[in-house]
């Protein structure tokens, strides 16, 4: 192991690595290497999803590595069209097969999908799959302030993290603060901007980048965590996959944090869809 990642801890007692490794877009018939070489460079922490079409590589590559399965952490997530009632044990356990495993550590429900208004009748079934045990922890994606308060509101059940996309174009103060007022965590995808944010000319990571002999992956990735945001960035790369852990023995200032903070847009800085318009039927 080339690094040692800290774990955080959860609100239903379990913990999580701070650090994960996210298979979005890694083709199927690669994932098996990529996860290989992810888990050689370090990484305990894998997130992939059914819609993501590579649950089985993630799988192979575990069982492969011959790492016991206490010193990993797997996530997956419900996608879309499973929501509705009496379907989310069945769509734990395909993925279960999938990944050839008996549990995962946390299972996401993707996308609120507003429109069909499903999530609540979806969420109201997950404390019992983290009851069967085949799920350690249960949370969700994408969430708006306004789905949380009402899966809470149905169920007294929060989640344990809400998955969102966060980087320094778009930052979610006011989500970020109501999740921390409930002690939910937050999990940022695409932390790095998905590769579509030129992180390199962002004036304030370029100057921390090179104050501290850094990239600026590693110090985006850096102001994730000293935030206490739970990030696994995409690569394919091993040299990216060994940069993009290698975040734990430096420390950005509290000048270099808040000079990142005021890169926020806002709304003007999403790069994927809002998640009111998110299309329940895209699969
Ligand atoms: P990311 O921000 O991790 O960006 C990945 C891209 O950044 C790579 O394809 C590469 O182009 C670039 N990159 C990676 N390392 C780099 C480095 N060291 N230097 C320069 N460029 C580098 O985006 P992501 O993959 O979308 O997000 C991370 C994970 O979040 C996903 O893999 C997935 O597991 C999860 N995710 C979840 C949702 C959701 O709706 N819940 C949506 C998207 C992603």
């Amino acid at each position: 192991m080339t690094t040692q990642i800290p774990s955080v801890p959860l609100l239903d007692g379990t913990s999580i690595p701070q650090l994960g490794f996210g298979v979005f877009l890694v083709e199927p018939d690669e994932t098996e290497r990529v996860v290989i070489e992810a888990l050689e460079a370090g990484y305990r922490h894998i997130d992939t999803a059914k819609i993501y079409r590579n649950e089985e590589g993630v799988g192979r590559a575990i069982a492969a590595s011959g790492i016991p399965r206490d010193e990993l952490f797997i996530t997956t997530k419900l996608w879309n069209r499973d929501q509705g009632a009496g379907k989310a044990a069945d769509a734990l356990d395909r993925s279960l097969e999938r990944l050839g495993l008996e549990h995962v550590d946390l299972y996401l429900i993707h996308w609120p999908c507003p429109r069909n208004d499903v999530f609540v009748e979806t969420w109201e079934q997950f404390p019992a799959l983290r009851e069967s045990g085949r799920t350690r922890s249960i949370g969700v994606c994408n969430f708006l302030e306004e789905h949380l308060e009402r899966i809470i509101g149905a169920t007294s059940v929060a989640p344990v993290v809400n998955q969102i996309e966060q980087h320094p174009w778009l930052q979610q103060p006011e989500l970020a603060a109501y999740q921390q007022r409930h002690g939910i965590r937050t999990e940022a995808w695409g932390p790095l901007g998905q590769g579509k944010i030129p992180l390199g000319e962002l004036e304030p990571v370029a100057a921390a980048a090179t104050a501290h002999g850094r990239t600026p992956a590693q110090v985006v990735l850096r102001w994730h965590l000293q935030r206490g945001v739970i990030v696994f960035p995409k690569t394919v790369r091993p040299e990216r996959m060994r940069e993009n852990a290698d975040v734990f023995d430096f420390e950005l200032s509290a000048d270099e944090m808040r000079a990142i903070d005021a890169l926020d847009r806002g709304e003007a800085g999403r790069q994927a869809p809002h998640p009111d318009d998110f299309n329940f039927e895209v699969d």
